[in-house]
């Protein structure tokens, strides 16, 4: 029955827009002042939003807060771990979140075979930014009521809360049974993401990822220069190739919905209040383009001039390449545009 709940427009193969959404494209001649910029109207916290916590979450974020002090100690600095941060980036946001979570599962953007998409959502279990299918439905519904009620994290209620302050209140819309059936149906079809919702597998994960981290720079360490060492050189990983690469993730990410959606240029008239923004994208790998992605969702490039330069979908191409993506779906048709390599 919930199972059969039609998906989101976002994430149907051939997507229809209202005319107005794609009025303008990105040709070149588009002048971006003269779009009009959508009324700032001040949103309310959505209905469903409690006053109740979520302790879970709220006590991980000020634990890992609480822990990046650690960086500021000389003696777990490690140009190992700090090298770390930016490759820990690539690969579990650009790769785990946006290539994954986002253009992937959410939006059906391109098709991945399912041994590499399962890796690559594992990645993005290791940014602790939830599960694949809580992700997926949360996003969804972002999409279809972006910048309205019952948007879950609008800026227009306050920027703190786009960016961080949704996550801490409890929706018991999204933590109701039926959430995961009515926006993820296709997501937890597939046993290996309902097996990620088992126990808090994902979170599992995580810390699994985490202390393997720990025990890789404690091995490298004490095999060459001894057991202080090895504790070091484990601690100087787990920091900065952890913790700090773990929030800076966040807040990169959760730029994508407080700063895109407050600051940046249009190239479409979309309904909501997207914006591009080139430095959430340079630190997103082209999830800062928001305006071109909301315009058009499917799209797996969210660059779409010439110079809004967008990593992950390079990565994409790259993959489609060697043979490990196929259906790439891009904003010039909405349809396939890569042939298929097998
Ligand atoms: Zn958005
Ligand atoms: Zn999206």
């Amino acid at each position: 029955m919930a199972a059969s709940t039609p998906l989101p427009e976002t994430v149907a193969s051939e997507v229809e827009f209202p005319p107005n959404d794609l009025a303008l494209q990105p040709s070149g001649k588009t002048n971006t002042a003269n779009l009009t910029q959508p009324a700032r109207v001040r949103l309310e916290v959505p209905e469903t939003v409690g006053s109740r916590m979520m302790w879970g979450y709220l006590l991980t974020f000020i634990a890992l807060h609480l822990m990046l002090l650690l960086a500021f100690v000389p003696a777990l600095f490690s140009w190992t771990g700090l090298l770390l941060v930016p490759l820990g980036l690539y690969l579990f946001d650009w790769v785990g979140i946006g290539l994954c979570y986002h253009r992937t599962l959410t939006h059906a953007g391109l098709v991945m075979p399912k041994w590499f998409e399962h890796t690559c959502a594992v990645l993005g279990v290791c940014t602790l930014m939830d599960s694949p299918a809580r992700w997926v439905a949360i996003h969804r519904k972002h999409h279809q009521h972006s910048d309205e009620q019952p948007d879950p994290h609008s800026p227009l209620v306050s920027f703190m809360w786009g960016h961080f302050g949704w996550l801490i209140r409890r929706d018991d819309e999204s933590n109701a049974a039926g959430f995961y059936h009515q926006y993820a149906p296709d997501i937890l079809r597939d046993p290996f993401y309902l097996k990620l919702e088992r126990n808090v597998m994902w979170a599992w994960i995580y810390v699994a990822h985490a202390i393997a981290f720990f025990l890789v720079g404690f091995v490298v360490g004490w095999v060459g220069n001894g057991l202080q060492e090895g504790l070091r050189f484990g601690a100087s990983l787990f920091v900065w190739g952890v913790v700090v690469r773990t929030l800076f993730t966040w807040h990169v990410t959760w730029a994508v919905n407080s700063v895109a959606h407050m600051w940046g240029y249009r190239n479409y008239q979309t309904r909501d209040n997207s914006r591009n923004s080139w430095l959430v994208a340079l630190f997103t790998g082209g999830e800062g383009w928001h305006n071109n992605h909301h315009a058009h969702p499917v799209s797996a490039a969210h660059g779409h001039r010439w110079w809004e330069f967008d990593p992950t979908y390079w990565t994409i191409c790259f993959l489609s390449w060697v043979g490990l993506a196929k259906e790439v779906k891009t904003y010039h048709t909405g349809r396939v545009r890569t042939a298929d390599p097998n």
